[in-house]
């Protein structure tokens, strides 16, 4: 009777997230460095730009996207939080 039982999806991407993993690696790169770079890209911008490259998103949930207040954190923005708590680990041994 159960055993279709499952645990609810808690890796709900938002809009933003979505259309991150529409894109192959280098598109994914590249946007992932304007997102990481808020003061060469507003949101505004970066919205704008990419809506008129067909991928439709407005300045809210992109900027929700960015600051990591959206449904993304919890699926594949943990492993980018951990790798880059990594990464700040191994630059204070180095130190
Ligand atoms: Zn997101």
């Amino acid at each position: 009777m159960l055993e279709d039982l499952t645990p609810p999806d808690r890796t709900r991407k938002c809009k933003m997230g979505r259309i991150m993993e529409s894109l192959d690696d280098k598109d994914q790169g590249i946007l992932q460095k304007a997102l990481d770079n808020p003061e060469v890209w507003a949101a505004k911008t970066l919205a704008r730009e990419l809506t008129m490259r067909g991928l439709s998103i407005t300045e809210g949930p992109l900027g929700l996207h960015r600051n990591k207040s959206c449904g993304c954190v919890r699926g594949c923005l943990t492993i980018f939080g951990q790798r880059r708590k990594e990464r700040l680990r191994l630059v204070s041994v180095r130190l």
